[in-house]
């Protein structure tokens, strides 16, 4: 099972999205992708925990 993750899920109006064999790999993507396109969203250990409840296994 895959993980994938959307910023749509995440109430962003953002057509991103993303998947990865792994959770380790996926959050590897979203963290490159907050870097770039939502620099006001903080990388913090609660975010990011916030983050990990909207992935997916497709
Ligand atoms: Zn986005």
């Amino acid at each position: 099972m895959a993980k994938s993750i959307s910023c749509h899920d995440a109430g962003k109006n953002c057509d991103w999205s993303a998947n990865a064999p792994t959770e380790a790999e996926l959050m590897v993507k979203i963290e490159e992708h907050v870097k770039a396109e939502h620099k006001e969203i903080e990388l913090s250990p609660e975010n990011i925990a916030n983050i990990k409840t909207l992935i997916k296994e497709i």
